[in-house]
């Protein structure tokens, strides 16, 4: 079951974004001022009497985002900003601002923002922002009338762009104003008044690409006009931040979950590079550099899709029945059962009071009965057919204790480590866990429906990707990374080489996922291909409960349900098969089932990076 981050944190960001005065003066300001004011006197006596000196703040130019073919995936692009200097005569600059707005059109963010500002006592010395980024008909207008608007002028800067826009949305991430605790943190984000990363990449490689502001003395006429310029300290640019990401997959993997809500990504089995990541739906962070509207806001948080929500990495879903290959690989380990070992599947198994039921159930026939007259399952038919009983009794063979430590051994249950915040555990429970949670003492049936991927069980789906890649590359610890090798920055990842160093029982499993796709009795043999050919695990994970009297009667097709009660479809996979490059996972909320919607979904992909 997928859950929703806190909405809250959403709305409070959005305070902010209204409520952020601009502040008071800081240190290094003072310190600037005093040294102007003791050191430079002469420069200031040859000022005409009525004439003052403004202290203007460069902002620097921020790095670029790159893909891993260098396309530029956020830059900087010129945009002029209206502004007015802040003198002690309020009343004069009210009724200044209101002839402005008689010229332009100010919206109400706008307003709350300049009200706020001139609130702020301490601030006098540095010019208010009116209006960011003026459109050409504003600035036309503006020029023609600047003579009657005593003390505003305009100026040049920057302001972010996002040229794919949609398509990486939650990589890149955006920018928006500064909270209170940045600014704790770093006056000087107010001085040069800008926008900071609040998502993505933005975010998490903030002081990277930010670079240093520069300074510029402006001699200005008792109007505010410019006269001269005294002195000027230019700014330094911010690095740019290459990443792994491959945009024109992304753009790939982003048309696949056109009107799908869920998650796909894309990783290298061997060194963990992520070469694409998309959420559905997605924004577009064009959107957060105009000062986002309230409507477009609105339409943002209020979606029950949750579009701000980066899926991929803080969705948290029960992973199925791609969750067997890891009771399977714990049963090998353990040596509960021998590659050759077969189990019975009835198609239901009674344990205490309650029924568990293999999917094949509503066949009225056990696994693959009808096409050998069988009902003995060996692992690769178990992991091909997707035979619930058999992993039923294997989980509650090996004891959850056992299946918990392998699970954890692939990266479940802890944070993946990837370069962007708001990360998820996901949840892997043990007895220990339930204990502290529920006060109570833990089941063998929830062994057994641990068993199949579900219960208390939830992973993201970068979780499952890298647990993919690891049985791809038959154990090697992979960390997966967003951010392409060899370049400086503050976030000094830490790589460890640690290997699984079980061969045969990697075989065995990938031998399954192979059939999976490329036997005819494997759940995804739909999506099978030679371009290449690939190996993987179906899911399909109930979001409800079944009734008893609909195990009975037949059990309601996902199209006849209400779509929040429709299934999640997960796809897990590799390929090539005999020489694994990428692994992927894809999870499609409420999709229905597996092999229907997320393996073809995944074929996709493959064939996109590999033939
Ligand atoms: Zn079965």
């Amino acid at each position: 079951m997928y859950k929703y981050p806190n909405i809250d944190k959403l709305l409070s960001r959005r305070a902010f974004l209204l409520g952020l005065g601009k502040g008071a003066l800081f240190t290094s300001i003072l310190l600037r001022l005093m040294y102007l004011q003791l050191y430079k006197t002469d420069q200031y006596k040859v000022l005409a009497e009525k004439n003052r000196i403004s202290l203007r703040f460069i902002p620097p130019l921020r790095g670029n985002i790159l893909d891993r073919n260098d396309k530029i995936l956020a830059l900087n692009k010129n945009s002029y900003n209206l502004l007015i200097e802040n003198t002690k005569n309020k009343s004069e600059i009210i009724k200044t601002l209101n002839k402005v707005s008689e010229v332009i059109f100010l919206n109400q963010f706008e307003i709350e923002s300049l009200n706020n500002n001139l609130e702020k006592k301490s601030k006098k010395d540095l010019p208010i922002f009116i209006k960011k980024n003026l459109k050409w008909n504003e600035l036309s207008t503006l020029n023609v009338n600047l003579m009657n608007l005593p003390n505003v002028f305009i100026e040049k800067g920057v302001k972010r762009e996002y040229p794919f826009k949609n398509l990486a949305a939650h990589i890149v991430g955006y920018m928006a104003n500064p909270k209170k605790s940045d600014l704790k943190d770093n006056p000087i984000l107010q001085m040069i008044d800008t926008d900071v990363g609040r998502s993505g990449i933005e975010e998490s490689f903030e002081k990277d690409l930010r670079g240093f502001p520069g300074t510029q003395h402006l001699e200005v006429n008792a109007k505010g006009r410019e006269i001269r310029e005294i002195s000027k300290e230019e700014s330094v640019r911010g690095r740019n931040i290459k990443l792994t990401i491959d945009i024109n997959l992304q753009k790939h993997i982003h048309s696949l979950l056109k009107d799908k809500n869920g998650s796909i990504v894309v990783i290298d089995v061997n060194n963990g590079e992520l070469l694409g990541l998309e959420s559905s739906p997605s924004f577009d962070p064009n959107l957060f550099t105009k000062s986002i509207s309230e409507k477009d806001w609105r339409n943002l948080i209020e979606n029950p899709m949750s579009p701000l929500v980066n899926k991929s990495i803080s969705g948290e879903y029960s992973p199925g029945s791609t969750f067997k290959l890891i009771v399977l690989y714990s049963a090998l380990i353990n040596n509960i059962i021998k590659p050759n070992d077969k189990i019975n599947c009835s198609s239901k198994t009674e344990y205490g009071d309650r029924n568990f039921y293999c999917w094949c159930h509503k066949k009225k026939t056990g696994c693959f009965a009808t096409q050998t007259g069988t009902r003995y399952v060996g692992p690769e038919l178990a992991v091909a057919q997707s035979c619930d009983s058999f992993f039923y009794e294997l989980a509650k063979r090996i004891g959850i204790e056992r299946i918990v430590e392998t699970a954890r051994n692939f990266g479940l249950g802890s944070k993946s480590g990837v370069n962007l915040d708001g990360e998820k555990y996901g949840l892997v429970p043990n007895k220990s866990w339930k204990k502290k949670r529920y006060k109570k003492s833990w089941k063998i049936g929830e062994t057994m429906i641990t068993g199949v991927g579900q219960g208390f069980l939830t992973t993201t789906p970068i979780q499952l990707a890298v647990m993919t890649a690891m049985f791809a590359n038959s154990g090697k610890k992979i960390f997966p990374t967003l951010l392409k090798k060899n370049q400086t920055t503050t976030d000094n990842e830490i790589f460890t080489t640690q290997t699984l160093n079980q061969k045969k029982f990697f075989k065995i499993i990938k031998n399954s996922m192979f059939s999976a796709v490329n036997k005819p009795y494997g759940t995804a043999y739909g999506s099978r291909t030679t371009k290449p050919i690939f190996a993987g695990k179906t899911g399909t994970v109930q979001v409800r409960k079944i009734t008893k009297k609909e195990r009975e009667f037949g059990i309601i097709s996902n199209k006849d349900l209400p779509f929040n009660k429709r299934d999640h479809a997960l796809f897990v996979g590799f390929a090539p098969y005999k020489n694994p490059k990428i692994a992927v996972s894809v999870v499609i909320e409420h999709g229905g089932s597996g092999s229907k919607i997320a393996a073809p979904i995944a074929k996709k992909i493959f064939s996109k990076v590999l033939s």
